[in-house]
């Protein structure tokens, strides 16, 4: 068992018994600055920031992630997500409390139904961590009762026939004891229609220790199961992180990553490559990048949607599919998730469509009922050279690399 947490002087007295069990990382989790103080050196900025009263999204850091902190380095990315900034308190002019306009579709509380076949079931406020960057800071946090009227969720559901995907997520579902999250998916089961139910959590990345065997029973009796994870940096992926996702995996698990793109923490195509790379290792499929909401008080963590685009080209096509998760950006107000990808298209016209590939390489594809070449105006003059044709007027030629593939 690794106990290099023993190294931090807080910490050096804790039995691996007592740090491998999830309800001592809970109750000992970091709520103050003094505590935070005996873990890294804080800068006179999160000082302020930690001191200050964060509103409902208090400062709470389970020591498993703490300990993965630099101590001297403000800039870690697991630092970043965990201690608070000034930055925090200053809100930007376009900020907004609900960005994705959950509480407008909402027709029971805690149960936003916004697409015609699924719905997000808001289980709990709690979080084993509360990161910085969370887009639900407006209902996220702790000392609140139960956010979802359970029993109105139920006959709401019951009711409702198109729903057939029910995704549990919060706050962190795995805040729930395991006979309360299998009370849950009992309830949910026992609803007909309902064929496929997943479990939005970051608590396996940011306390695996909450994944026991006990856990895991509870998912493999309601199997099938499935569960989105949360990961934004590749430090995340630690061995021990690893031990959690083989247990998940192992129990039947199909699990899948919801990434948040976040200014100083994963927005290079290199830290996000790395991080797709690890996650497969783990068996876990990237499945969203999300861009940065804009909910008020992240602004500092937003970047620009060409940042995320880079990311896409750099991804598709120079490393394996299951690494390329889809682009998202979800429509401020309510408008749901909006794929965004690099543009691939470079023409369509009278059934021909010219398209470059991911170095940049241009090829043509002929539709049905496409005119051969020279008889296709656009087309003529195009010479043919293997499978990729030099597009005559737009001043691409065969194998050059287009330097702006962002529209
Ligand atoms: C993301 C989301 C879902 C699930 O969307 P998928 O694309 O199916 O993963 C459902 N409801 C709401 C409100 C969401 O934001
Ligand atoms: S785990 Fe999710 S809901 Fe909880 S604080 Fe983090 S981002 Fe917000």
């Amino acid at each position: 068992m690794d106990d290099s947490y023993r190294r931090i002087p807080l910490w050096s007295n804790v039995s691996p018994e007592d740090w491998e069990d999830w309800h001592w990382q809970l109750r000992n989790r970091i709520y103050t600055v003094d505590q935070l103080r005996q873990v890294i050196s804080l800068t006179p900025d999160e000082e302020e920031a930690c001191a200050k009263k964060q509103g409902r999204l208090v400062m709470a850091i389970p020591p498993y992630w703490a300990a993965l902190m630099d101590r001297e380095d403000p800039k870690c990315p697991i630092r970043q997500q965990g201690v608070p900034r000034m930055e925090e308190f200053s809100i930007g002019p376009h900020d907004m409390r609900d960005p994705c306009g959950e509480d407008t579709d909402m027709p029971v509380p805690g149960l936003v139904h916004r697409y015609p076949d699924r719905v997000l079931f808001l289980v709990t406020e709690q979080c084993a961590m509360y990161c910085r960057h969370c887009t639900r800071r407006r209902l996220v946090g702790e000392n609140h009762g139960l956010m979802s009227a359970y029993e109105g969720t139920f006959e709401y559901l019951r009711k409702h026939t198109e729903v057939r995907d029910v995704l549990i997520s919060g706050g962190d579902p795995l805040m729930m004891t395991d006979v309360r999250l299998g009370q849950v998916l009992a309830r949910l089961r026992e609803i007909p229609h309902l064929e496929f139910i997943r479990i939005g959590s970051r608590t396996p990345v940011t306390m695996p220790q909450r994944v026991t065997p006990e856990f895991c029973e509870v998912l493999k009796k309601y199997k099938p199961i499935w569960m989105s994870l949360h990961f934004c940096h590749p430090k995340e992926v630690s061995p021990r992180v690893k031990q959690a996702m083989d247990m998940l995996a192992e129990s039947g698990v199909p699990l899948g990553s919801q990434t948040v793109l976040l200014k100083g923490v994963n927005d290079e195509p290199e830290i996000m490559k790395k991080l797709m790379h690890e996650l497969l290792k783990a068996r876990v499929r990237p499945y969203y990048i999300y861009q940065c909401d804009m909910a008020q008080g992240i602004t500092h963590f937003r970047t620009a949607v060409n940042k995320g685009l880079e990311i896409m080209q750099a991804l598709r096509g120079h490393t394996s599919g299951y690494a390329v998760p889809t682009y998202v950006v979800d429509g401020p107000g309510g408008g749901g998730k909006i794929p965004l990808s690099p543009n691939y298209v470079v023409s369509t016209k009278e059934g021909v469509v010219t398209l470059r590939n991911f170095e940049g390489k241009i090829y043509t594809y002929y539709e049905p009922g496409a005119g051969a070449p020279e008889m296709i105006p656009a087309m003529a003059g195009a010479g043919k050279n293997g499978n990729g044709h030099k597009a005559n007027g737009n001043g691409l030629h065969l194998g050059e690399p287009i330097p702006d593939y962002i529209p």
